[in-house]
């Protein structure tokens, strides 16, 4: 076991010094892509955020090849920093005789990504021959260490008291000589959780990513068991579970310390974590791409077609979207400060609903289920509507 430990740690540490020789590059926009290769999957979660299956949909082989053109586009003007290959379960994807070892593959080709990662629920690579035969392909095809992130959570139902074989697995296999990836454990938390404890004590040392439960797709009505914060006043305790993890990122992201972390007023950290969302540099894409996840249902958040991607489709798009701009300069809560005057009567007295303490948002995404929230009210579509002055 300790073998193990040290083993991934060498893993991760070599890893990571090979980011930061790409790392050494001049200053440049960073994009964080995210293509959803189908909706389809092997499981039917109850709290799937997907809504897996709802309607199946994927994307074709000749139309991800337009994708690569679209990202050779992007790259004139973007590091594209990670490159997330999801799902539905990526894994089962297949179209026009290729699988998805071809689509990675040529994603690593490219040699435009720093980072490529994918998601899995880990099935298929609960049978170690499929799983080995899987990764001796891509391996052989690839320049670079790709990330596979296995979920496991309570709503998964994949967690034993000894593990997941899916995990054991791809740890195992990582070790053997010529394997070119990096099994990391995804672990999505709700309130009253210890999957994370349970996890450190199985897999010491192993890479965790915990992320909350977020109230999106079929786990729309578990708001209560998402963790979350209340906009008014300074309590913590809707976090539940994931407090720790949230306090360690807000920390490190803005610079201060645990003591002020308790004190600090819930809205002016989500506020200021609003900053460091990435936003409007991780499109989401299945059919078309679109300016982000939360808002991907709605047509005037969508950025253009797969293949029609340009150098300057996305400052373009931002260009006319005056308050996504405050967004992204002032942050979330400042900018509805700063515009809520403008307000109708009607959506700014649902907005001080919001803001009582009885209320509750969900800190999924580090802020972008609260802008969601704020969608939801009808706030951001009156903001898009104003012309905002806040465009940079
Ligand atoms: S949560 Fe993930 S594994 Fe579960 S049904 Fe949805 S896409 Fe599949
Ligand atoms: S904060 Fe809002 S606009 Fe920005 S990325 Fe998140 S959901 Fe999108």
């Amino acid at each position: 076991m300790i073998f193990d430990v040290f083993n991934n740690y060498y893993q991760i540490k070599k890893f990571k010094s090979a980011q930061a020789r790409l790392a050494n590059r001049p200053a440049f926009n960073y994009l964080y892509p995210a293509i959803q290769m189908t909706n389809a999957c092997n499981k039917q979660c109850k709290a799937c955020l997907r809504s897996a299956n709802s309607d199946i949909a994927k994307v074709e082989h000749d139309v991800f090849e337009k994708y690569l053109v679209d990202l050779r586009n992007l790259s004139e003007s973007y590091h594209i920093e990670y490159q997330f290959v999801t799902g539905g379960e990526p894994t089962i994807w297949k179209s026009q005789g290729f699988d998805i070892v071809d689509v990675l593959a040529s994603l690593f080709e490219l040699n435009l990504i720093k980072t490529i990662s994918m998601p899995s629920n880990g099935k298929v690579f609960e049978d170690i021959n499929f799983a080995r035969e899987f990764f001796t392909r891509l391996s052989s095809r690839i320049n670079g260490t790709m990330i596979v992130g296995i979920s496991i959570a309570e709503y998964q139902e994949n967690l034993t008291n000894s593990g997941y074989i899916a995990m054991d697995n791809l740890i195992k296999l990582s070790k053997e000589p010529g394997m070119k990836f990096l099994p990391v454990i995804l672990v999505t938390l709700s309130v009253d959780d210890d999957t994370d404890q349970r996890l450190s004590k199985i897999y010491p040392g192993v890479f965790q990513r915990v992320t909350p439960l977020a109230p999106l797709g079929d786990a729309s009505d578990m708001k209560d068991i998402a963790p979350s914060l209340t906009l008014k006043g300074k309590n913590k305790d809707a976090l539940g579970s994931f407090y720790p993890h949230y306090k360690a990122d807000v920390m490190k992201k803005l610079k201060i310390s645990g003591r002020d972390f308790d004190r600090m007023a819930n809205s002016e950290i989500i506020d200021r974590m609003s900053l460091h969302t990435h936003c409007g540099m991780s499109p989401f894409v299945d059919d078309k791409w679109h300016y982000c996840l939360p808002y991907k249902d709605d047509p005037r958040f969508d950025l253009c077609g797969i293949g029609e991607m340009r150098e300057g489709t996305i400052p373009d798009f931002l260009n006319d979207a005056g308050a996504i701009n405050c967004f992204r300069a002032e942050g979330l809560i400042t900018t509805l400060k700063d515009h809520k005057k403008n307000l109708t009567k009607d959506t700014r007295e649902k907005l001080e609903d919001l803001f009582r303490s009885s209320s509750k948002v969900s800190i999924a995404y580090r802020g972008c289920m609260v802008c969601k929230a704020f969608y939801d009210i009808g706030v951001v579509e009156e903001l898009l509507h104003e012309h905002s002055d806040c465009k940079r």
